[in-house]
């Protein structure tokens, strides 16, 4: 385990990409204290999806002294804008969800396998409305989930405390991580989120080409997005299979 803060210029730089992306926040406080608990675990990449009231004197408030994060913090409009450059996108949800993308029942598993993929590329963390949490559409834009096993009779963590828990969560992770082993070959990391959605797309035109899907059906195709999310594909494989369906579709444009 590295010694306390004896960190390298190359660990500060695995946690800088890692991302924390708040959903439509509505109360803006916090705003102000997940840019504190990102802080005190040394989190900095704070993205905000349409937020109700931002920038905000109370967000600025309770942020205290990590008002740096907050007034670095950019603002989306949609999820997919604040993800697409990342290689594994984990929504956080107290609640199972019908869709069966791959789901973490140990923050420590998720906070692991985040911080072996912050060595090369940006990995987020998402958080939903303090309402409501995250819609099943944003949910599909995600490559994982992850739920705080909490009290099974009261188990809904505030919003900014949620942060807390996984910040730390990573943290731990990153401390415990053994650094600089880990060179990796582009081909076998992960791909982007953007890489997904154009496989997901390419993959949805050649069912439709083919007559295999015959009108709309989101939800084949939200089953076939999970199989490859649980499949976790290289960026090897996803374009072996970018191939096969290229070769497909020419296969279905020669025909009369
Ligand atoms: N009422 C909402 C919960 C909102 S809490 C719902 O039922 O979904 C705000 C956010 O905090 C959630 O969207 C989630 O990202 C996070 N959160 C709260 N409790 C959590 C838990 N036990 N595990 C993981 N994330 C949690």
């Amino acid at each position: 385990m590295p010694p306390h803060d004896h960190f390298t210029h190359y660990d500060i730089f695995m946690l800088s990409n890692i991302r924390v992306v708040l959903v439509q926040t509505f109360h803006p406080g916090n705003i102000g204290s997940t840019a504190r608990a990102m802080k005190t675990m040394g989190l900095s990449d704070l993205v905000l999806v349409n937020p109700r009231a931002f920038p905000d004197a109370e967000a600025t408030r309770l942020a205290a002294g990590a008002s740096d994060v907050i007034e670095s913090a950019r603002v989306v409009t949609t999820l997919e804008d604040a993800v697409s450059d990342c290689v594994r996108v984990v929504g956080a949800s107290a609640r199972l969800r019908s869709l069966p993308l791959p789901h973490y029942d140990e923050p420590d598993t998720m906070a692991t396998a985040l911080v072996e993929d912050s060595h090369h590329d940006k990995v987020a963390i998402v958080f939903g409305r303090e309402r409501y949490g995250l819609t099943n559409d944003e949910i599909a834009c995600c490559s994982h989930q992850v739920s705080i096993p909490t009290n099974p009779d009261y188990g809904i963590l505030n919003l900014a405390q949620a942060v807390q828990v996984l910040a730390w969560e990573v943290r731990r992770a990153w401390r415990c991580q053994s650094r600089g082993n880990s060179s990796r070959p582009t081909e076998e990391r992960s791909p982007t989120r953007e890489q997904m959605i154009h496989f997901q797309q390419h993959l949805s035109r050649v069912m439709h080409m083919s007559g295999f899907i015959t009108q709309p059906h989101a939800r084949t195709e939200a089953q076939l997005q999970a199989l490859f999310a649980r499949a976790e594909p290289s960026r090897k494989e996803l374009s072996l299979l970018r191939g096969l369906l290229a070769s497909l579709e020419g296969q279905i444009d020669q025909q009369p």
